[in-house]
């Protein structure tokens, strides 16, 4: 077979080191089909040989060099079955052009599925600036670009790690990996190996990034609660992105907007809490005044508005400032959201109809809301059965995803779904900033405006109901990531892909 004769992981693969309960496992995910396959460490040895220059002779040696004895009929059908699942390519991959700060390749982006965010304590200080009437200014030139961070947020971590413990994966640079094998040479013996405590970002090949090892879901450098890479040798020898969390940042053409990701408990804590650490250094005013490795998204010309009918970027900014505007007034986050993507569906993206959406007497059309909360309950249910096969007990992804396909499940009866639409189990503040982070930080371009919309709608109606799922789950549990429940569930929906229920849902006739 042609693909097989020097194959490498190709870039759907991720492969990640876990350490469950003790056991060393590889779990390599597809990020195409969400499905994960678990290799053994030895058959990891030759996999990771697999960089695209090594035929199987070749495996057969590089694996005998670390002493992974196997005869080549094993080798080939270990490749074999990984060709089957579409997981190898043939040959060295294409040089891509010198990464640019701008790329979107990102080891800190939070655009795509299954990377990471992840953060740390130790910043001090505050940040104010004014969100604003900024999309009539002259387009600049992207460098020149000034900075528009959200308004009146500081952030304070709370030092329970939770960011620490949910992410599928925290990439580290070359640079940042050799220094935290050097500053602390026991954890996982990586001192003495690479590889014994991180894998490729992606790919089998050569990456610029490195995933580190997970322990029981936790980053291997977690110690306790906190970061022994801070602990041991101070913030700034972290990777880049636990410093950076939870920013994020995307040019829309006329300003950076400085947003964050709501997808920790202590993100959500900081609201109105003022005196804490500014999410970019007060002396940064342009996009040029940013660290080059930052990585900024951008916004495309033109945004789905729903599906196949695009809108020009002009018109979205205009409306999405709109609709940061009537938010103020709504008095329902999960409600507005759900009559806006009505609207939009409607009308297009018209301003002046958006304060009908703030409206407490819209009346709310649910007919489509069961089908979603079927999409997002299949999609929880498949994921916790895959999970529960291989993560620990102890594992806050896995107790997540449980409460998620448990909240599903209560969300699915129909007189449970309007009290909680109708705002049953409401915690109005963590709701109006969570939808106006993914306002101001344009989170919901990517997906169709009315998907991102109601997506959003669910994820806080899931939210008003966690609580009593984790109650039946796991009672008498004090689990610090429970406490702003929509925090977990927007991480567990963009971090670990559950997000992608929106493609499933099957929509029903009137
Ligand atoms: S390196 Fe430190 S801050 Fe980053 S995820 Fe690991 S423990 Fe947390």
């Amino acid at each position: 077979m042609n693909a097989i004769q020097r194959p490498r992981l190709n870039e759907r693969a991720l492969a990640r080191l876990h350490f469950v309960d003790g056991r060393c496992r590889v779990l390599v995910h597809d990020v195409e089909s969400g499905d994960v396959i678990e290799i053994g460490p030895r058959e990891w040895v030759l996999v990771s040989a697999a960089d695209g220059t090594r035929d199987m002779d070749g495996l057969v040696l590089a694996g005998a060099r670390e002493g992974v004895h196997v005869p080549k009929d094993e080798v080939v059908a270990l490749f074999t079955a990984l060709s089957g699942v579409g997981l190898l390519s043939s040959g060295l991959p294409e040089r891509k052009a010198k990464r640019s700060p701008n790329s979107g390749d990102s080891l800190i982006s939070g655009a795509q599925e299954n990377t990471s965010h992840t953060g740390a304590s130790g910043r001090g200080g505050s940040s104010s600036t004014t969100e604003a009437g900024v999309h009539n200014q002259q387009k600049s030139a992207p460098e020149d670009r000034k900075i528009q961070r959200i308004a009146n947020y500081s952030f304070h971590c709370n030092g329970h790690g939770s960011c620490c413990q949910l992410y599928a994966t925290i990439v580290f640079s070359p640079l940042e990996a050799a220094r935290a094998r050097a500053t602390l040479p026991i954890i996982l013996d990586g001192g003495e190996r690479h590889e014994h405590v991180f894998m490729p970002e992606r790919g089998s090949g050569p990456c610029p990034g490195s995933a580190v090892a997970l322990v029981n879901g936790k980053c291997a450098y977690l110690d306790g609660n906190l970061c022994a890479i801070h602990k041991a040798a101070g913030p700034d020898s972290k990777p880049l992105g636990c410093n950076l969390f939870p920013l994020l940042l995307v040019d829309d053409g006329t300003t950076v907007r400085a947003s964050v990701a709501v997808e920790c408990a202590c993100v959500l804590e900081s609201v109105n809490k003022p005196g804490g650490a500014p999410i970019l250094a007060d002396n940064v005013y342009a996009r040029k005044d940013l660290d080059p490795a930052v990585i900024v998204d951008e916004l495309p010309n033109e945004v789905e508005v729903r599906p196949g009918v695009r809108a020009p970027l002009r018109d979205y900014l205009a409306w999405s400032d709109a609709a940061i505007k009537a938010l103020e007034s709504a008095p329902d986050a999960a409600r507005f959201a759900w009559n806006l993507a009505g609207l939009v569906e409607t009308f297009g993206l018209d301003p002046s109809l958006i304060a009908q959406a703030a409206s407490d007497s819209t009346p709310l059309d649910l007919w489509l809301a069961p089908a979603l909360v079927k999409a997002l309950g299949r999609k929880a249910a498949r994921r916790a059965k895959a999970q529960n096969t291989w993560r620990s007990e102890r594992d806050l992804c896995r107790r997540g995803v449980n409460v998620v396909a448990g909240a599903a499940t209560l969300l699915n009866d129909d007189e449970v779904l309007a009290a909680v639409a109708y705002g049953a189990g409401a915690v109005a503040q963590d709701e109006h900033f969570y939808l106006h982070a993914a306002f101001f930080g344009h989170q919901l371009v990517g997906y169709p405006l009315v998907v991102s919309l109601r997506d959003r709608a669910l994820a806080i109606w899931i939210a008003r109901v966690f609580p009593l799922a984790a109650d039946s789950l796991y009672s008498g549990i004090n689990e610090p990531a429970f406490a702003h429940p929509i925090a977990l569930v927007e991480a567990l929906l963009r971090g670990h892909g559950l997000r992608l229920y929106t493609e499933e849902v099957v929509v029903p006739t009137r």
